[in-house]
């Protein structure tokens, strides 16, 4: 069956309270849901902020292949005629092909919150409904609060979808918005609601009982046709409905088609794009997408994923755009070395024992603190210096940093092959300036080393308990454009960690530049 996806990052999402978008930020996600495939986008509120009403503005320029734009606002305020409401008004003015409009379904919010009648909350739906309609809008109609209404008042409830059906509503959406109802009531409902009215029901499931991705599928199992989340699940208190997930689902394990096979190739991309938007971290172990969802550590699981990936997979990580991934750490056994020495392409370099040692030293390395798992260029290192015990490129004779109210100033001294070189740099920390120095002393003989940038740096204390004598992990990010990579450093002075994950970071490209090189460009530089 074909299912129409829903997508409300930009709406919905950004009431998560850790969200936040710019309308450069939503212009650039719109364009990102149309690529995906997903066929409709809800771009915000037009009536409640000037930045979703800027948004509106500039996206009449953008050109969207195949989803369509949604404004989102309320039914009219009931001591308003419709024709004269300044939501309606802005809804209309937002120039979107499609509104959503969302009206309410429970008695209890109808006394309470509005303080009107029911019949007068049935006519404001009708109108809205109506006069939208008129205006050439598609309107999908979200019912709030429609399952605890069916549960107050399964009768009232039904009605509010009754006036927005007979006003010319295109979609009735069934909301859980408190994220309350438990899977299998919820389905019931929405078969009631299947059984009475023809035409496309939708679902927009909230994720306070760790259940909206289950309810999205057992309302399609009972006769929803439309769904509505966010990629990531993001939203207000625990989020809407991982709308990655849901779709990953239905394509993969339902028979259902949302947006189709080859799209949900790019449905690891797609969530990786939003997260960096919204500038959080995209959760590691979120299922399908995440950087752990095909991540495998203990070293039973790793051998036997070696043969057969099914054996510890769900499904193969390349339908959505993932990839395996196979953890060394002190859990693993010679297999996980063995598959991130394959990957690397340098398997077929290294001999039996030189892997026993590396095998060795990862362990003694982990015991100390350092964590290999997340350092992958800690690791790669280990491997380069394992194959060429003999390259060096440069040592340290001696670092100093001096801090000074906001800023640093570090002084660096090392030999290399040509004698000694010292460069001092001031920058806006201690390991910028570090950083920076090193650099300095380095580019001199190798010039490319300018290319490597420090991208994130982040400070772990290992153990707590012994108050300022505990050690610290430090895990430093790098890119040189073409890839990324991450060292880590463990010391109980946090300089001295940090000092280490550069020395390594550069040390690692330099290997790798002279690989790259060899035989084309400089030889190998050996200076012991
Ligand atoms: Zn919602």
């Amino acid at each position: 069956m074909r299912i129409q996806t829903f997508e409300t990052t930009l709406r919905d999402g950004s009431q998560g309270e850790a969200v936040s978008f710019s309308v450069d930020d939503k212009m650039l996600i719109a364009l990102k849901l149309d690529e995906l495939g997903i066929d409709y986008i809800e771009g915000g509120w037009p009536g409640s902020n000037p930045k979703d009403r800027e948004f509106f503005e500039q996206a009449r320029g953008l050109k969207l292949k195949h989803a369509r734009l949604t404004a989102f606002g309320s039914t009219r305020f009931a001591k308003n005629p419709v024709e004269e409401d300044r939501n309606v008004r802005e809804l209309i003015d937002a120039g979107t092909p499609v509104v959503s409009i969302f009206g309410k379904s429970w008695d209890f919010h109808v006394s309470r919150a509005l303080g009107i009648t029911e019949n007068e909350n049935l006519t404001i739906i009708g109108e809205t409904v109506r006069y939208l309609k008129d205006h050439g809008k598609e309107i999908v109609y979200d019912a709030e609060h429609f399952f605890d209404g069916y549960i107050h008042n399964r009768d009232f409830a039904l009605r509010t979808l009754e006036a927005a059906k007979h006003a010319g509503a295109d979609v009735l959406c069934l909301c859980d918005t408190n994220g309350g109802t438990l899977t299998d009531l919820l389905a019931r409902i929405v078969a009631d609601v299947r059984s009475r009215f023809g035409g496309v029901i939708g679902i927009h499931p909230h994720n306070d009982s760790e259940v909206a991705v289950a309810n999205a599928l057992a309302a399609i199992d009972a006769g929803a046709t439309h769904v509505q989340g966010c990629l990531n699940g993001y939203g207000e208190r625990c989020g809407n409905a991982n709308l990655a997930s849901i779709i990953a689902n239905l394509e993969l394990k339902l028979g259902h088609t949302t947006i189709g096979p080859d799209k949900l190739q790019s449905l690891t991309s797609a969530c990786r794009y939003i997260a960096e938007l919204a500038n959080l971290p995209l959760r590691r172990d979120q299922a399908y997408v995440g950087q752990s969802a095909f991540a495998h550590k203990g070293g039973v699981h790793v051998s036997a994923v070696m043969k057969d990936s099914a054996t510890y997979e769900h499904i193969s990580p390349a339908l959505v755009g993932n990839r395996q991934r196979v953890l060394v750490s002190d859990l693993s056994g010679r297999s996980n070395v063995l598959y991130q020495l394959r990957q690397q392409g340098l398997a077929g370099r290294m001999t039996e024992p030189a892997r026993r040692a590396l095998l060795e030293r990862v362990k003694e390395m982990e015991f100390q603190g350092y964590d290999l798992e997340a350092a992958d260029g800690t690791f790669e290192l280990f491997v380069r210096q394992s194959l060429h015990p003999d390259v060096n490129f440069f040592d340290v004779r001696g670092y100093e940093v001096l801090v000074k109210s906001g800023h640093a100033t570090a002084t660096v001294n090392i030999e290399t092959q040509d004698g000694f070189h010292t460069a001092t740099a001031t920058g806006n920390g201690p390991v910028n300036a570090l950083d920076l120095s090193l650099r300095k002393c380095l580019s001199a003989l190798y010039p490319r080393i300018g290319d490597v940038r420090l991208t994130d740096y982040k400070v772990r204390v290992l153990d707590s308990k012994k108050g300022t004598a505990a050690k610290v992990r430090v895990l430093v990010e790098w890119s040189d454009h073409r890839r990324s990579w991450s060292t880590v450093g463990v010391s109980s002075d946090v300089i001295e960690a940090s000092w280490n994950a550069l020395v390594d970071a550069l040390r690692l490209e330099l290997m790798r530049l002279t690989e790259a090189d060899a035989g084309a460009a400089q030889p190998v530089e050996v200076l012991r």
